[in-house]
């Protein structure tokens, strides 16, 4: 199965993600993730496009298509796949159609007030890129990831400038996808509120199994 996970920053695409990546049996392709990777591991790529993650800005379509062009030629990708954050723009939307014939485009529908409130109490293990929320979903021990017991940090582009600076780039030049998407006939809406546990059964019961 071939699905796109689509819809603003915060409405939980990587942690239902996640769960659907088990359930369904096909990899999860973040392209966030892997631009963060890059960083971390400092490769030329991670550092043309620190600054660009840290206020939030998209990174220029054509290092991101090529970035998803050579993730999805590897073998596990050819059953199927989960792309998370990706595409983000027509363009991408664009040439992604080149690159596979997609079974489902998920929107995740959120209000405003809920996506600034995930976002700023979002926390995240750098080595197992487990997520948190330090109201809805804390680790068992105050600021320590379950399984590395290593500190969880605070994504630059969660404080409060950049996630303001995200959700007006979503408006801009993502949401124009949920048309785009909607009149190919793709694309299923999942009301995104609630707990992961309730939105990930919402979506199975949409794709049927
Ligand atoms: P995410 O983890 O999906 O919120 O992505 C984090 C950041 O990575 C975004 O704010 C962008 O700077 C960059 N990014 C991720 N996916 C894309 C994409 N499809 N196009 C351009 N930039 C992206």
């Amino acid at each position: 199965m071939k699905l796109v996970f689509l819809g603003p920053p915060g409405a939980g695409k990587g942690t239902i993600a996640a769960r659907a990546r088990e359930h369904y049996q096909i990899p999860h392709i973040s392209t966030g993730d892997l631009f963060r990777t890059h960083i971390k591991e400092h490769t030329p790529l991670g550092s043309e496009v620190e600054a660009i993650l840290g206020r939030g800005d998209l990174v220029p379509d054509a290092i991101t298509v090529e970035m998803v062009r050579e993730r999805l030629s590897a073998d596990d990708a050819q059953r199927g796949f989960i792309l998370d954050g990706f595409p983000r723009t027509i363009a991408q939307a664009d040439a992604l159609a080149q690159m596979a014939r997609l079974d489902y485009v998920v929107n995740f529908v959120l209000d405003e007030e809920v996506i600034i409130a995930r976002l700023s109490g979002r926390r995240v293990c750098k080595s197992t890129g487990r997520i948190y929320h330090i109201l809805y979903d804390p680790p068992k021990v105050d600021g320590i990831d379950d399984e590395s017991g290593e500190v969880l940090i605070q994504r630059d582009d969660d404080k409060p400038e950049a996630i303001h600076n995200r959700l007006l780039v979503y408006q801009r030049q993502t949401f124009p996808l949920i048309g785009y998407y909607r009149s190919m006939g793709l694309l299923v809406d999942i009301d995104a509120k609630g707990t992961p546990l309730e939105v990930f059964a919402r979506l199975k019961a949409e794709l049927g199994f």
